[in-house]
């Protein structure tokens, strides 16, 4: 579980601001749910053998009795909610929502026990158009991020009826590979078959590469959704590769699944994941209603982003007021005020607490500010103040109090048209 200093933040709330964008131009609407719920929500939707369920949840039992659990993802409690609040009732929503999740996994670069996500999902659309949709939204994201180390996989489970038929093939073709099979896949041979082909291991690789396939044996409708749905996405213009050995982790997944991977990122190499849940709102007490949904790892994306070189918008104040003498230290407060109300989101930093004025200077530095103004008593008898730039060199300029704003709006106006002083 991390800390996040505002190095880091500053991708962060780049992502973040984009993805709000992002949700507005595709009419997704934001909620915001608990991060504790019933652990047996969790239990039922995501499905007992899992690797979440089976071993990552952190869960306690509060002082009624009650056993809840840190939400591992957030599907879950969203479709908890819409259900809980009508939502779905003879409507289609496209929801949105991001925040914290808990998973006790052993930690490593890109797997945290606390991390983050952005989770979209959309109910009531049965048909592949907004699997695609939802794909072009995501693919939108990374342009905007300015990430292109990223490839899309897609598959599709077909139904639950379907994918019991193929569990059975698999299983029988497994148990004929018994001996190659190692300790964990014999474990889920038993309890979630399925969940060897997601096996990264390398002495499987092959028994895996010979397997039957899922989407040899879908039911006819599902069949049609995937084709339907690939022909979409080539009309789009989306790359993408069919990859059937790609099922997804949690047992809700119904039809098409995907994952978007990058190169970039070693071992951790899923930085979103989706897919369609057909089955799940109603399996929550919900009228029957088809869904589908992502979630990207934003810690992931922050290291694509980093790995690109991706540049954030300027967090450093754009102004130090140096102020040494009483007058000056008594003008000081109001002249600051002044200048945010002219210069909202731009950062004016007041010298606090005295000291010599190369003290001053110096933090202004340190501040990263662009501009110092400088008002001593001298400055201040005259009701002027010395603007200096920090990060270049030019002749100092003195101004009237009450010009200020304006000189200011123009002046950094002009510095930021021609690139910031230090080139950032
Ligand atoms: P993985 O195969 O890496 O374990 P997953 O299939 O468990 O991923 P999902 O449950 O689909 O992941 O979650 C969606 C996204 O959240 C992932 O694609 C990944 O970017 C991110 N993610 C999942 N688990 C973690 C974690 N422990 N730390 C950081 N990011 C994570
Ligand atoms: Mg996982």
């Amino acid at each position: 579980m991390n800390d996040l200093l505002a190095d880091q933040l500053r991708y962060w709330q780049f992502l973040e601001r984009a993805a709000r964008e992002l949700f507005v131009d595709y009419g997704y609407q934001e909620v915001r749910v608990p991060l504790v719920e019933r652990a047996e929500l969790f239990q039922r939707s995501i499905g007992e053998h899992t690797d979440i369920v089976e071993k990552e949840m952190y869960g306690f039992e509060d002082r009624g009795g009650e056993r809840l659990s840190l939400r591992p993802e957030a599907t879950a409690g969203l479709v908890r909610a819409a259900i809980e609040h009508g939502l779905l009732h003879n409507q289609k929503q496209r929801l949105w929502t991001a925040g914290p999740m808990f998973r006790h996994e052993r930690p490593q670069q890109g797997r945290y026990r606390q991390f983050h996500q952005i989770d979209c999902e959309a109910f009531g659309f049965p048909g592949p158009d907004i699997d695609v949709e939802m794909i072009q939204l995501s693919a939108r994201f990374w342009r905007k991020l300015g990430i292109s180390d990223v490839r899309l996989s897609v598959n599709s489970l077909g139904t639950p009826e379907s994918r019991k038929r193929y569990r059975a093939r698999l299983v029988e073709y497994l148990e004929g590979h018994r001996p190659n099979l190692d300790a964990e896949s014999l474990q889920r041979l038993e309890s979630n078959p399925l969940r060897i082909l997601d096996s990264k291991r390398p002495a499987m690789r092959e028994v895996i590469a010979n397997a039957p396939r899922l989407i040899d044996h879908l039911d006819p409708d599902s069949q049609r959704h995937f084709e339907r749905f690939l022909d979409l996405l080539a009309a789009c213009g989306i790359d993408h590769q069919v990859d059937p050995r790609l099922v997804r982790g949690l047992d809700y997944y119904s039809r098409t699944v995907f994952e978007w991977r990058t190169g970039a990122l070693g071992a951790q190499d899923a930085v979103c994941s989706g897919g369609r849940y057909d089955g799940l709102v109603e399996q929550l007490g919900g009228e029957p209603t088809p869904a589908i949904g992502w979630a990207l790892g934003i810690e992931r994306v922050v290291s694509l982003m980093q790995a690109a070189g991706v540049r954030t918008p300027d967090a450093r104040p754009a102004v130090y007021l140096a102020l040494s003498g009483e007058r000056a230290e008594r003008a000081g407060l109001g002249i600051a005020e002044r200048l945010r109300d002219a210069l909202p989101g731009t950062g004016v930093l007041a010298n606090m607490e005295g000291g010599s004025f190369k003290a001053q200077i110096k933090r202004a530095d340190r501040s990263g500010a662009t501009l110092a103004l400088i008002i001593g008593d001298d400055e201040a008898a005259r009701g002027i103040a010395s603007i200096k730039r920090l990060r270049t060199e030019a002749a100092q300029q003195e101004c009237s109090w009450d010009e200020l704003p304006r000189r200011l709006t123009a002046l950094l106006g002009a510095i930021q048209a021609t690139g910031n002083d230090d080139g950032r």
